[in-house]
């Protein structure tokens, strides 16, 4: 076989994906007529492809590149603790010196008493062990009826079987036998597509009581846990209410129920602030985190857990664990990774500066014949297309016919933004500065030009 390198033609790299690699979330013989786009290298906030071309990336990779690509800083901390201790487990006893540093620095940045790591290799094995974890904590507390944890349609927090039973993603049930026993869904504070004739506070407060049923459907002593993302990311860039989470604190601390914040993609800057609770103003017992951890230079994810939930679990042999928890490669590169983003005042700079910036040209898409909706929190940001904007109206093509339509024209014009329906969402990289920030919404709002053509010529509006 010869060598494959970045050297080689694209076509015969994506002859070589579709007859062996398998794609997450694709439709492989789809894949395999079109190609896939082959990315080669990648410098801030832009990616190369295997055609030379420089593709501005608004999603930071899965919403995680939060330093931006090609920090030398990273690749030399992962080269230094691979030769010094490329390996070694956190299991019967033992630690090492990066695993000790990187919780300590977590604890250290976490608000409140969210001071206990435990270490995964990234979001999904995170949520899996914290669906364990509340009920082993229950158990300790000697309520082993308190098992169910409530979430949300339309939240995503994983693909494991856990983590994506967790989620309230309907193609994902519908597919391997999800969900899992003694996980409850509510429906989520999706104003725009789903308020009705509502105020936007009338129904967050509607949909946040909608946990107080179910607590009391369920019962107050079979309830373990409730988990969200303060932001939905997945689900389509969804910011509740202003309503919404003051109610769901007051429920969660009215009962007994352990408040998790999967703050994957919110955590580390993502919304101006460390962590998206922060932004939101909530007290979660548990906080998800993974992605922005280490930007995604490596895999590692882990539980942020609070004194109490540390100290009720302190009496007990949790069994459970994986072989990369804690990882010394993983977490030198985290550690380097928060450096990074403390002292070049990276966080802060979004607050006060881009992410203002960013919203104000965001909001200036509004005036788009297509764009209905525009909402953003720092530097996550989502657009409602639609056919009709005083009556939120959806397309009549089948959902998310238009957001790919969309998508591909921002393709077309070298802009990587993802879709969720007909909803387009970007998450570009923290250190994106005004100027790149100018050329995304030229390019987005080019790319929307073309879709609103596509849509006439199509008969699609
Ligand atoms: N939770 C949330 C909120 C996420 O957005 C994701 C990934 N998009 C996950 C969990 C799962 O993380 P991972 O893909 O690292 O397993």
């Amino acid at each position: 076989m010869p060598a494959i390198t970045n050297h080689m033609p694209t076509a015969e790299l994506q002859a070589l994906d579709s007859a062996h690699h398998m794609h997450p979330f694709t439709n492989g013989d789809e894949l395999a007529a079109k190609g896939a786009r082959v990315i080669t290298r990648a410098k801030g906030v832009y990616l190369t492809d295997s055609e030379g071309v420089e593709i501005l990336d608004g999603m930071a990779g899965l919403w995680c590149v939060n330093i931006g690509y090609g920090r030398d800083e990273l690749a030399e901390v992962a080269a230094r603790q691979m030769r010094e201790l490329p390996y070694y487990n956190t299991f019967f006893q033992t630690t090492h010196v990066p695993a000790i540093a990187l919780a300590s620095k977590i604890a250290e940045l976490a608000p409140g008493d969210l001071n206990h790591v435990f270490f995964a290799a990234g979001g999904s094995e995170a949520n899996d062990t914290n669906i364990r974890m509340v009920r082993t904590y229950w158990d300790a507390k000697g309520k082993p009826d308190k098992k169910i944890i409530i979430s949300r349609k339309n939240a995503y927090h994983g693909s494991s079987m856990g983590s994506a039973s967790l989620g309230g993603m309907a193609g994902m049930h519908a597919q391997g036998g999800m969900p899992i026993p003694d996980i409850h869904h509510i429906n989520q504070p999706d104003w725009w597509a789903e308020g009705g004739d509502m105020t936007p506070e009338a129904f967050g407060l509607a949909r946040a009581q909608e946990l107080e049923a179910a607590i009391q459907d369920l019962g107050e002593d079979r309830v373990a846990a409730f988990i969200a993302e303060p932001v939905q990311g997945a689900g389509g860039v969804i910011v509740a209410p202003d309503s919404y989470w003051p109610e769901i604190q007051r429920i969660c601390d009215k009962y007994e129920i352990l408040l998790i914040a999967d703050e994957v993609i919110t955590g580390f800057g993502r919304t101006g602030n460390w962590f998206g609770c922060q932004t939101l103003n909530i007290r979660p017992d548990i906080m998800t985190i993974a992605k922005g951890l280490s930007s995604g230079y490596q895999p590692v994810g882990g539980s942020v857990v609070s004194d109490e939930v540390a100290k009720t679990l302190g009496g007990v042999e949790f069994n459970h664990g994986y072989t990369y928890s804690g990882h010394p490669v993983a977490a030198a590169v985290a550690l380097e990774n928060l450096r990074i983003l403390e002292e070049e005042g990276i966080v802060d700079r979004v607050r006060a500066e881009t992410a203002p910036y960013l919203a104000e040209k965001w909001h200036s898409l509004g005036d788009h014949p297509l764009v209905g909706e525009t909402r953003i929190v720092g530097m996550m940001a989502s657009l409602a297309l639609t056919p009709d904007k005083a009556s939120r109206a959806k397309f009549a093509s089948d959902p998310g016919t238009v957001g790919y339509i969309c998508r591909e024209r921002c393709f077309a014009n070298n802009l990587i933004m993802r879709h969720v329906g007909d909803r387009m969402v970007i998450s570009p990289p923290l250190v994106i500065t005004k100027a790149e920030i100018d050329t995304l919404i030229d390019r987005a709002r080019r790319a929307l030009d073309e879709c609103h053509a596509q849509l006439r010529e199509r008969d699609l509006l």
